[in-house]
């Protein structure tokens, strides 16, 4: 039996799925792509990732290539052959890619050729095969393998309190539930049609906007990378009926329309006034940027909280009464509480960990059984955030720990920076926080105790940061102190030092 993904598919054969607009910069295939070719393609490319094996037997296949027709097709591919897919961060430098290719025990890796220069070295050294997306495929179809949807489907990477990040595994049936929730909730049809500017090694972009759209049938317009000027021409067509984007996106499509002639403003209004929904999440969707936006599309964006290890959770509805500041109800099939630090349930009106037990939570983090079980209580996953329940709705109050910051929509380890940032040679010691802004959601913002003598300028240090963490993990401001501020136990005072910053 197919996975119901591609027997669903199979019914709008003729239909577009995928469409990659003209003049996006994009690297990939510009052009309009059915469902017919992408379960054609994705067949040729389980054909060639099965070798003439009967299936992958959930190997995992990690993949390199920018948004567009071949990603889909290859992450659909991977499926059909029974593998595992590990979606690579486009914006990595080789030591993530490479250790997000070793914690996945990779076997096959898959890149489009502008990347082939740093993955193909990464393949001969750990001998893994390598194939690049521009060889020819084969026309003579394998039979492919019935994967049952408990199997597993995803590996994503995201950052915890400790060490480096996890492999969030999910499995079909996860995928199916996450996306199913989300399609009935927001009304998804054939006929919609949303444009895609999310990275797609993120749960946001893979679920929320592809698979979702892919799931009902509609068309997917995938975007190179974010452009607020690319953006605003597309809404400007006024053929999009869904948009969905974290915080940060929304800041930029205001600065756009701000600095845009009040003709265009006329007609960028009018592209927003064409759709049906815009949705934000990923992140706090600050109230004043909530306000602007609807002044300038007449939309309320409809705010949902979600987290990688178990899709969406809550959410505004899509009829009836928004709030601004909340992020709603629980979704259909799921489960939400909240508790004490002893693990009760706490009382009406008082604040308590979100926890959540739904078909779409996760399986496991990836060769990691000691995080998943601390990631568990009683069955019900531990998220780390905390919220209160104000008439019926939910109120994000921030995360348990000082040490996750949630940068431009990014989820990242204020630890894991500062591991790398004490292999720089001139620096003792250092201390990581996310510092709040309007923009970011939080600034990644790194106080530093040189060796001494040593002087070290924002720029000579960020292009150093740059060689071994993606951009977003890299500090935008940094802050030269002779000592980190402490406790009576030696540990630093993070708040004192995100204070520091905002002298
Ligand atoms: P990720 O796994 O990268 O999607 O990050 C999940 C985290 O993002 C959650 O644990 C929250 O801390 C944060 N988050 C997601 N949605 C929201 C939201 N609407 N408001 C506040 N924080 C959010």
């Amino acid at each position: 039996m197919n996975l119901p993904l591609i027997t669903r598919a199979e019914k709008h054969n003729e239909k577009i799925a995928i469409l990659v607009p003209r003049g996006c910069a994009n690297a990939t295939t510009v052009g309009a792509f059915t469902y017919g070719d992408l379960l054609y393609a994705s067949s040729q490319i389980a054909t060639n990732l099965l070798k003439n094996t009967e299936d992958l037997q959930e190997q995992r296949v990690a993949f390199l290539i920018p948004p567009g027709f071949e990603y889909v097709a290859t992450q659909w591919g991977i499926w059909r052959a029974g593998g595992i897919a590990v979606p690579l961060c486009i914006s990595h430098p080789r030591p993530e890619l490479e250790y997000v290719i070793t914690n996945s025990g990779a076997a096959i890796i898959v890149a489009h050729p502008n990347f082939e220069a740093i993955l193909r070295a990464i393949a001969t050294e750990q001998n893994l095969r390598f194939i690049l997306t521009s060889e020819t495929l084969p026309s003579d179809i394998a039979p492919l393998p019935d994967v049952d949807i408990t199997r597993r489907a995803l590996i994503l990477y995201t950052s915890g309190t400790t060490g480096k990040p996890k492999g969030v595994v999910t499995t079909h049936q996860n995928i199916q539930a996450q996306v199913t929730s989300l399609t009935t909730v927001w009304e998804w049809t054939s006929s919609d049609r949303i444009l895609h500017v999310l990275p797609l090694h993120h749960i946001h972009g893979i679920v929320n906007v592809l698979t979702c759209a892919l799931w009902a049938g509609a068309q997917c317009h995938l975007l190179s990378k974010f452009d607020a000027e690319i953006v605003w021409n597309r809404i400007c067509d006024g053929d999009l009926t869904l948009f969905m984007a974290v915080p940060t996106i929304y800041v930029k499509l205001i600065a756009a329309w701000e600095a845009a002639s009040s003709e265009r403003q006329k007609s960028m209004s009018a592209g927003c006034a064409k759709m049906r929904l815009m949705v934000s999440g990923s992140a706090a969707l600050p109230v004043q940027v909530l306000e602007k936006w609807q002044t300038i599309s007449g939309h309320f964006l409809l705010e949902r909280y979600g987290m990688t290890e178990i899709g969406m959770a809550l959410s505004n509805p899509l009829h009836g009464q928004r709030w601004s500041g909340y992020v709603g109800k629980p979704l259909p099939e799921v489960e939400v509480r909240l508790v004490d630090e002893n693990g009760e349930l706490v009382s009406t009106r008082t604040p308590g960990e979100i926890q959540v037990k739904s078909p779409g939570v996760f399986l496991e983090y990836w060769q990691n059984p000691q995080a998943t079980a601390k990631a568990f209580q009683d069955g019900w996953f531990c998220t780390g955030d905390t919220a209160v329940v104000e008439n019926g709705n939910y109120r994000i109050l921030g995360r348990m720990s000082v040490d996750i910051i949630k940068t431009g929509g990014y989820k990242v380890s204020a630890l894991e920076i500062e591991e790398v940032l004490r292999s720089h040679p001139d620096i003792q010691e250092c201390a990581v926080v996310g510092v709040a802004d309007i923009e970011w959601g939080e600034r990644v913002c790194a106080a530093l105790v040189l060796q001494s003598s040593q002087t070290l300028t924002l720029e000579s240090f960020r292009s150093w940061v740059k060689e071994r963490l993606a951009v977003y993990k890299v500090p935008t401001q940094i802050l030269t102190l002779e000592e980190l501020p402490r406790n009576a136990m030696g540990k630093v005072i993070k708040p004192t030092v995100v204070e520091l910053f905002r002298l």
